[in-house]
C-alpha cells in the first residue's frame, strides 16, 4: 500500500500548529521530536508561511547565478549572524549536502586529503558525509566510502591533537552530538580543536545542523563556547520546515573552494522562508527563550523522573534522557498512550527536540507524559 521504501509509523499526521500535530483521526500530539528540529518557530508560523507564499507567487525559481532579493537578504543575514568573520555562504538543500560541500571546500582550500571526525558523530548519509558518520549501521552495504577519514574519541583533546597534523584538511565536529546520544562537549575541548586546527592550517568544520538556530540557547552553539570555526554548516530548522542547507565559510575557505554547484542552490522560495525564519528568531529572541525553557524542562524532568532517568543531559531545547529500558518502547508508549512524539538517540536515550517556541504549559504536558510512560515501564 505504501510507496515508501522504509518503515512508517502507525500515526498519520494531517495538520500542525505551533508545537502540536493533529492526526487524521483528530488526535492531538505534542511534537517534541516528530519535526526533528526542523520547525524552530513551530508548525505553520505565519511570518514564514507568508514570506514563502509571497515568493512562490512572485518568482518560484531562477538559477543561482541570477541575483534575487530573497537570496541576497538571506546571504546578508547569515553573514551578519554567523560567528566572527565567517561571512561567505553556499546554499543547498539539506544537511548532508552542506557537509558534503564543507568537506570538498576544505580539501580544495588546503590541497590536503585527511579528514578527522569523531566517534558517535553524525554528519549525514551521502557518500562523503557518510564517511564521517560513525554508526556502522548507516555505513553497512555502501562501502567503500570516501577515503582519508580518521575517527577519534569525542571530547578527547589529546586524541584530537594527535590526529591533526600538517596533512589534515579538516576536522568535522558537532558542538553537542545529537544522533550519537545527546553528548555535550566542553568549551575547553572545542577551543582545543580550534587551536590545534589553526596551528596546522586545517579547517575546523562545526556541524550545527541540529544545534543551530537557537536550539541550544544561543543562535549557534559555537557562540556559547567562544569558538569561531572556519566552516559552519546549518540546515534542519533554517527555513522552518522547507528544505535548505547552508555552508558558511571564512574567506580563505571560500577563496579556495574549487568548483561546486547545485541546480536548486539558493532557490527563491526557500531563501524567503529562511530569511523570515532568521528574522523572527532574532526579533523574538528565540535563543534566550530556548535557554529558559530548556532549563525549566530539565529541572522539572529531574524532579518528576527521579532515578527512573539515569541522566538528563544536553543544552537548551536539545535534551537527552538516558533511560533504563529500550528507548523505542518508551517512545511507542509515549506516542500511543500519551500523545507525545519524541525521538531516540541510540538505544537508551529519549531525545527531545521541540519547537523553540513552547511555553511552560507545553513543557509541563511533556513532563507529565514522560513521567507516566517511564514510570509505567519501570513498574512492569
Ligand atoms: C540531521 C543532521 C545531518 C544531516 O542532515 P540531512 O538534512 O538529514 O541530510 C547532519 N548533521 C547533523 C548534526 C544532523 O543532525
Amino acid at each position: 500500500m505504501s510507496g515508501f521504501v522504509f518503515s512508517e509509523k502507525p500515526i498519520r499526521i494531517e495538520r500542525g500548529e505551533g508545537a502540536l500535530l493533529y492526526g487524521a483521526d483528530g488526535t492531538e500530539y505534542l511534537d517534541f521530536g516528530a519535526s526533528y528540529a526542523v520547525c524552530p518557530l513551530g508548525h505553520g508560523h505565519p511570518d514564514v508561511v507568508g514570506a514563502a507564499t509571497d515568493q512562490l507567487e512572485r518568482l518560484t525559481y531562477v538559477q543561482a547565478s541570477y541575483p534575487v532579493d530573497a537570496r541576497d537578504r538571506l546571504y546578508d543575514r547569515l553573514a551578519a549572524t554567523a560567528p566572527g568573520d565567517v561571512s561567505k555562504v553556499w546554499l543547498c538543500n539539506s544537511g548532508t549536502e552542506a557537509n558534503e560541500a564543507a568537506l570538498k571546500f576544505a580539501r580544495s582550500a588546503t590541497g590536503r586529503e585527511k579528514i578527522v571526525a569523531t566517534m558517535q558523530g553524525f554528519h549525514g548519509r551521502t557518500m562523503g558525509a557518510l564517511a564521517t558518520t560513525w554508526k556502522q549501521q548507516y555505513r553497512e552495504g555502501f562501502e567503500p566510502l570516501i577515503g582519508g577519514v580518521e575517527f577519534v574519541p569525542y571530547g578527547d583533546s589529546e586524541a584530537m591533537a594527535e590526529a591533526v597534523d600538517g596533512e589534515t584538511a579538516a576536522v568535522i565536529v558537532e558542538p553537542l552530538q545529537g544522533e550519537g546520544g545527546v553528548n555535550p562537549a566542553s568549551t575547553e575541548y572545542l577551543q582545543a580543536v580550534r587551536e590545534r586546527t589553526a596551528q596546522h592550517g586545517a579547517a575546523m568544520v562545526i556541524d550545527e545542523i541540529q544545534t543551530g538556530l537557537g536550539r541550544t540557547g544561543t543562535l549557534w552553539a559555537a557562540d556559547a563556547h567562544d569558538v569561531v570555526p572556519d566552516v559552519l554548516t546549518t540546515a534542519k530548522g533554517l527555513a522552518n520546515g522547507l528544505p535548505i542547507g547552508a555552508t558558511l565559510c571564512r574567506e580563505w575557505i571560500a577563496e579556495g573552494a574549487g568548483d561546486h554547484g547545485s541546480t536548486f542552490s539558493g532557490g527563491p522560495v526557500v531563501c524567503a522562508a529562511a530569511d523570515a525564519t532568521l528574522e523572527t528568531i532574532a526579533a523574538e529572541d528565540v535563543p534566550s527563550h530556548a535557554a529558559e525553557m530548556g532549563a525549566y524542562l530539565a529541572t522539572e524532568l529531574a524532579a518528576a523522573l527521579g532515578d527512573v532517568a539515569r541522566e538528563i543531559r544536553g543544552s537548551g531545547l536539545m535534551l537527552g534522557i538516558e533511560v533504563k529500558r529500550g528507548a523505542n518502547r518508551v517512545l511507542r508508549d509515549l506516542a500511543i498512550e500519551h500523545g507525545m512524539l519524541a525521538l531516540p538517540a541510540g538505544r537508551s536515550v529519549v531525545r527531545l527536540l521541540p519547537p523553540l517556541v513552547i511555553g511552560e504549559d507545553e513543557a509541563d504536558r511533556a513532563v507529565d507524559a514522560l513521567a507516566a510512560a517511564l514510570t509505567g515501564e519501570a513498574s512492569q
